[in-house]
């Protein structure tokens, strides 16, 4: 396992600024890019030009910059930036497996995700084992002669089950197999490469980005793979085309610089919902909780500044419980009843019966994703005392207390 270093030191030394010495990089506003010669543009056209731009899609300014900064956090080499997290896994999954090639994945994962693993690809013929990904012997036994990827989330939706990344970077090792790690949910807590993680995809529409107003992902690994991703010939990125518009890249990098004001706010504020609630004698699901099952993992690989995250869960006996409760909640300001997370206010929703929709009933249930599972993405409340009152209050009043 490598040392760790500061994430947030890291882009703090980050020197990015404009050509025109602004202390924000100039936003690209051109497609395409003149060459003063036009060997020159041959060259860039096979990847050999370096610090070219040639077209949009392929590269451009704003897009470099906020994938430097994002793979910058990451600790890898390269990285590149996508118009949405489920771009993002779908190209460097697509970039790896090939027809014929055999997948394993945990079974709770982001629903978009699911439905990619277990519907489209078998487009492409790509084979998909789901597993429990806290149950090793059961990833390492899922591993075949044609198995090229072990995929998980740092910590996975919305069961916030944790991953033990380094035990499964030494299973995908052992087997000459590459591990990628979603890890939307724990941006600055968990540093997935650090710990043997091959690839790290993001979702950036959440708390990367943390302003709900644009839909962004991002790929990191090593540069060769990042090149590959964007060959003109055969590159998976730069084939599909999901490119991130330059004006939204541009905004995700500025709100990159509070990312870790906010990641600690987040945490704080989740951590005193979850103490609260489990005194209640509510089911919490939080990894900072010490009856959390990988409460101890958790503490292992993370970096401790940033606490265990905004995300928990209560669960309750069934969904009109849920759907109650966050009606009422809504009314009392406590948040916003929506999907997605990440946001200054608290968003709560149903799992199951969103985020996680695409996953049918019975396997909701086989993974332990009950009816009833509430998800918080707990927001930048300054009083997180009073935001408290006003769930117990909504508890009490809808008698679930
Ligand atoms: C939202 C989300 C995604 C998908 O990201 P989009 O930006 O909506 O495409 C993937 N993984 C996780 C864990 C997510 O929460």
């Amino acid at each position: 396992m490598k040392k760790k270093i500061s994430a947030v030191s890291r882009l703090y030394d980050l020197l990015q600024f404009g050509e025109f010495g602004g202390v924000n990089p100039s936003i690209t506003d051109s497609s395409t890019y003149t060459f003063l010669n036009p060997d020159e543009m041959e060259e860039t056209f096979h990847g050999h030009a370096q610090g070219c731009f040639l077209y949009s899609r392929h590269w451009n300014p704003s897009n470099k910059y906020l994938a430097d900064a994002v793979a910058t956090m990451e600790n890898t080499e390269s990285a590149w930036i996508t118009a949405s997290g489920m771009a993002a896994i779908s190209c460097a999954i697509l970039q790896i497996c090939s027809t014929g090639d055999h997948l394993i994945t945990s079974i709770t994962t982001y629903g978009g995700t699911y439905a990619f693993l277990k519907n489209y690809l078998k487009k492409f013929n790509i084979e998909v084992s789901f597993v429990n990904i806290t149950d090793l012997k059961s990833v390492e036994e899922a591993v075949r002669p044609n198995t090229k990827l072990i995929y998980t989330e740092s910590v996975t939706n919305p069961l916030l089950q944790v991953s033990d990344i380094p035990a499964l970077a030494e299973i995908a090792a052992r087997h000459h197999i590459k591990l990628m790690v979603d890890n939307t949910f724990t941006p600055l807590i968990i540093t997935p490469t650090n710990l043997g993680a091959d690839f790290t995809v993001y979702s950036l529409t959440k708390f990367v980005n943390g302003k709900n107003d644009c839909v962004a992902g991002a790929i990191c690994g090593r540069r060769q793979f990042i090149d590959d991703l964007a060959d003109v010939h055969c590159g998976t990125a730069m084939l599909l085309g999901p490119v991130l518009d330059p004006l939204r890249s541009s905004g995700i990098l500025k709100n990159m610089h509070t990312l870790h004001l906010r990641m600690q706010q987040h945490s704080k504020n989740a951590m005193y919902l979850a103490e609260k609630l489990g005194e209640l004698n509510m089911r919490v699901i939080y990894p900072g909780l010490e009856n959390h099952p990988q409460h101890k993992l958790m503490k292992q690989i993370m970096n401790e500044e940033f606490g265990f995250g905004g995300m928990m869960a209560i669960v309750l006996d069934s969904a009109s419980d849920a759907n109650r409760l966050m009606q009422k909640m809504q009314q009392e300001q406590v948040g916003y009843l929506a999907v997605s997370l990440g946001y200054f206010k608290t968003l709560f929703s149903c799992s199951g019966k969103s985020t996680s929709s695409e996953i049918p009933r019975e396997i909701q249930q086989q993974m332990g994703l009950s009816e009833g599972l509430l998800r918080f993405s707990v927001g930048l409340d300054h009083d997180i005392g009073q935001t408290f009152g006003r769930i117990k209050k909504c508890l009490e009043e809808t008698k679930l207390v």
